[in-house]
């Protein structure tokens, strides 16, 4: 269980302070990252905002946001790294040689190793920062509000998925009252589709497929069919609940060609199945319900040892 009060004490002893998030960032990650960004500016510290990959075209509403950096580097060294909503390698960055004298992990993923700082009961690690910055005694002004209440409408799929606590509801009943603007996020989240994006969502799902006993489901995004529907990778958000959403299918699954012999693949259960120890023996990590990873290899044979391992995974916690 994470302390508040031990991070913040380490935090009072630092004056650089450099924040990343998970690669592929969603609006949980970049909500937490700048919202405590804002917050730590409140204690004087001096942040840098640095993440392997660009803020998606969807979170550019967030305040902000330009101030984010992206890339594989970041040069000099910081009196504290902050690793926000996943583990420090799922950053991608610095491979595994940070350049901090002190680390801090807040996260809430349940597969997080636990050596570091995690509260797997939040709902999303924007609840975590909310926390934080109210015992550090910190006002939470407009921007802050706005951010956090993106961190947790988003990772609670709009207050629909089991994360979904009376805490989440009242911290979020809170940031509405500190200014933010519902609207703003769901039209900026939700109701801002691409003409392409869509044209792809179209494509993908003709060519869904299932498992004979319908339990399983799945779709397939394959860097050819980013090139001719003008899309990217940032363009797949939400496709894999599309899918877990047919009748019948318990688990849903995405594989998203990474690379020429590289898949990501993304895991959504309606409930019935915990895939987050599966995800994890697949080398990646998640929730119970929401869970994935990356696998090299050809995209036959990821799908048939996915496939088949999800299908154990069924049989084995549902029966027949
Ligand atoms: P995604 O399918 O990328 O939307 O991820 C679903 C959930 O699993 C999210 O909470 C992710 O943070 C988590 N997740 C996805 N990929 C990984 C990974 N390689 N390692 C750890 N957690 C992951
Ligand atoms: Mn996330
Ligand atoms: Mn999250």
């Amino acid at each position: 269980m994470s302390d508040p009060r031990t991070i913040i004490e380490a935090l009072q002893n630092c004056r650089t302070v450099l924040i990343s998030v998970h690669k592929s960032p969603d609006g949980d990650a970049l909500g937490s990252q700048i919202a405590l960004m804002l917050a730590l500016e409140k204690m004087n510290k001096t942040v840098t905002c640095h993440n392997l990959d660009p803020v998606p075209q969807i979170y550019r509403f967030l305040p902000h946001q330009a101030r984010i950096t992206s890339g594989p580097n970041v040069a000099g060294r910081f009196d504290a790294m902050i690793v926000l909503d996943s583990d420090p390698p799922r950053t991608g960055l610095f491979a595994g040689d940070y350049p901090a004298s002190t680390l801090i992990n807040i996260d809430h993923h349940i597969t997080n190793p636990r050596v570091w700082r995690l509260e797997a009961s939040a709902s999303a690690t924007g609840e975590m920062i909310y926390r934080l910055v109210q015992q550090a005694g910190l006002p939470i002004d407009r921007e802050m509000a706005l951010c956090l209440y993106t961190s947790i409408f988003t990772d609670t799929g709009s207050f629909r998925y089991s994360n979904t606590s009376p805490e989440c509801m009242r911290i979020s009943a809170a940031l509405l009252e500190a200014g933010a603007d519902p609207w703003l996020v769901t039209e900026n989240v939700y109701e801002s589709n691409s003409y392409n994006r869509l044209k792809l969502l179209g494509t993908v799902l003709g060519n869904m497929e299932r498992s004979p006993d319908h339990r399983m489901a799945w779709v397939v995004v394959t860097d050819d069919l980013f090139q001719k529907t003008g899309t990217t990778s940032e363009d797949t958000d939400n496709f894999v609940n599309y899918v877990r959403s047919v009748s019948g299918v318990e688990v849903a699954i995405l594989f998203r060609q990474t690379a020429p012999k590289q898949y990501k693949i993304s895991l959504r259960s309606k409930g019935r199945v915990d895939l987050s120890s599966l995800a994890q023996a697949l080398g990646g990590g998640g929730h119970k319900n929401a869970a994935g990873s990356t696998l090299d290899g050809t995209l036959e044979d990821i799908r048939i040892k996915v496939l088949g391992e999800v299908a154990k995974v069924i049989q084995s916690q549902m029966g027949n």
